[in-house]
């Protein structure tokens, strides 16, 4: 019996070592990582230019406490506010905590302007984490069962649903803040259908009523879609931006960024956080984002994601049980008429690492670095798991 907390439902394999897109298992097997653990080795694995930064770094000093300054906190600040126009950032360790930073900050600026009761609107169908505070945003009974009382303050909506916010703020007058993945992954890779103007018009919403436009970039941020951040494929900026997964390659970071009126709400005591942004820590995000930088990777991604999407289509036109094929860069979602969990035992056995999210919906998040051949490769072995699951 593992000793382990049975809280993962786990594949059964155990990986030694990997090197780019590839993995090796303890028998030898290789495995094609179409995965990234979930969307953080953007480099892919041992990236040469990481270990570097990494190792340089571990031999001078790994951590000391937020009570001093941290230079290497300091480069990291000032890269991705460049990176992303934002003004200032918060570092802590995950995802859920970049959101849980964001959520304070939204009800500490209603609180700052006389909203006693603040309230923040959220998506169906939304993923910002596993901490009291982010389950109770998130928008998926699974998550919330059993841990009831959930935290309030949230007033849920519909994703890419304008109109549905106009009402809210019709009718509701203690409104801070809306809380959005601009591209929802743990949701099903749900793309907004026209992502600028659905951008827009959230960002217009805000204005007007002074909220804050809080922006989960977790998942789809840092390289991803093929532009640093997802929003930047249109012309808005958000008022808060969360970031992580992508950010350290596997070393656990985790940011929430503010601009303008937000950039100012928290003070000295505040919020805080023991490991947030340690050197090493800021060090491997510093490190990843010159590495993109250099390897042109973001334009990479959008090439390679058109390329998966054409290729994926094409083998899969026969199969009327795919419904759709659909990316933004190297987030990537095939979307079936049926469940098909089944499928990411059946692509393991194919030495191919995927994951269904949403019940219905291949997801495929691999690094950045993913060559034409791999690309190829992966869409030839997958192509064949799911004509293999069809035909059953
Ligand atoms: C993964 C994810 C989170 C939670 O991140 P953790 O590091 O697991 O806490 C939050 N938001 C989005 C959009 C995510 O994809």
């Amino acid at each position: 019996m593992s000793k382990m907390m049975d809280t993962y439902a786990r594949q059964p394999v155990t990986f030694e070592k990997g090197q780019g897109v590839w993995l090796w298992a303890k028998d030898g097997k290789k495995y094609l990582d179409a995965l990234s653990g979930v969307a953080v080795n953007g480099l892919g694995h041992t990236h040469p230019k990481l270990i570097k930064a990494i190792s340089e770094q571990i031999s001078r000093l790994i951590h000391v406490s937020n009570v001093y300054h941290i230079a290497e906190q300091e480069k990291l600040a000032e890269k991705l506010t460049a990176i992303s126009g934002m003004d200032n950032v918060f570092f802590c360790n995950s995802g859920c905590e970049a959101n849980e930073a964001a959520i304070k900050l939204a009800r500490l600026y209603g609180h700052q302007n006389g909203i006693d009761t603040p309230e923040i609107i959220v998506m169906e169908k939304a993923f910002h984490g596993r901490t009291m505070a982010t389950l109770s945003a998130t928008g998926n009974r699974k998550t919330q069962a059993g841990f009831e009382p959930l935290v309030g303050g949230f007033i849920r909506v519909a994703f890419d649903d304008l109109e549905a916010i106009q009402q809210i703020a019709s009718r509701k007058n203690n409104v801070v803040a809306i809380l959005v993945e601009p591209i929802q992954g743990e949701g099903g890779i749900n793309i907004p259908n026209n992502i600028q103007n659905y951008l827009k018009g959230l960002r217009d919403i805000c204005d007007q009523h002074n909220w804050l436009l809080m922006l989960d970039e977790v998942q789809g941020g840092i390289g991803r879609t093929g532009k640093w951040f997802v929003h930047q494929h249109s012309s808005i900026k958000p008022d808060v931006m969360t970031l992580a997964k992508g950010l350290g390659s596997g070393v656990p970071i985790g940011a929430c960024l503010a601009k303008g009126k937000a950039s100012h709400v928290f003070t000295p005591g505040k919020h805080g956080s023991t490991f947030g942004g340690n050197p090493l820590a800021t060090a491997a995000g510093y490190a990843t984002l010159n590495i993109i930088e250099e390897d042109k990777l973001c334009n990479h991604a959008l090439k390679m994601g058109t390329l998966i999407n054409e290729e994926f289509t094409k083998q899969l036109k026969d199969c009327p049980q795919v419904k759709v094929v659909r990316n933004l860069g190297l987030m990537i979602g095939i979307e079936f008429d049926q469940p098909c969990g089944e499928l990411t035992k059946l692509a393991l056995d194919e030495g191919l690492l995927i994951n269904v999210t949403a019940e219905k919906v291949i997801r495929l998040l691999p690094p950045l670095i993913i060559k034409e051949e791999e690309v190829l490769e992966l869409v030839e072995r997958l192509s064949k798991v799911i004509k293999f699951f069809l035909a059953k």
